[in-house]
């Protein structure tokens, strides 16, 4: 490992508070934490499973969505509804890596997006509401580019 080289830091914490849950740690799960903490925004069940067997890692669909219940129940991932019931998982991330999300209604398309004016105001608001707020998620529906033209 070169000194460059990025620590698995969200997959660390994950896999200690899965741990601390009472959940077994397993090799499968710890595949699956890497897996995510790698990505820059949100991926399928299907795109992890997939992902995974690249990697001669087989597990089943069932298990991938067994962990994303556990990670969501400890609040250490966030769920994208993409419509259509389709739903993409990313980890909740409060530092480097923050994100939000535009969902095209059509075609599914998910396209992260930062913006600092709206992090300013959603702290702002913080201040202002009723609740100690500790995590924020921002989806914008509408229709992509390419449907929108179509
Ligand atoms: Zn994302
Ligand atoms: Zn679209």
């Amino acid at each position: 490992m070169t000194s460059t080289e990025q620590r698995p830091v969200w997959a660390e914490h994950a896999a200690q508070a899965l741990a601390e849950a009472g959940y077994r740690r397993g090799g499968a799960r710890r595949a699956i934490l890497e897996l995510l903490d790698e990505q820059s925004c949100a991926l399928s069940a299907v795109e992890i499973q997939e992902a995974l067997s690249r990697r001669n890692r087989d597990v089943s669909r069932s298990s991938v969505y067994r962990v994303m219940e556990e990670l969501e129940e400890i609040g250490l991932l966030q769920r994208v509804e993409i419509g259509q019931g389709m739903v993409r998982y990313e980890p909740v991330r409060s530092g480097p890596g923050h994100h939000h999300h535009l969902v095209c209604d059509r075609c599914g398309r998910l396209q992260p997006f930062t913006d600092d004016g709206l992090e300013r105001a959603i702290r702002r608001l913080s201040d202002r509401v009723p609740l100690h707020v500790s995590e924020h998620e921002i989806v914008i529906h509408g229709a992509c580019e390419t449907c929108a033209a179509a």
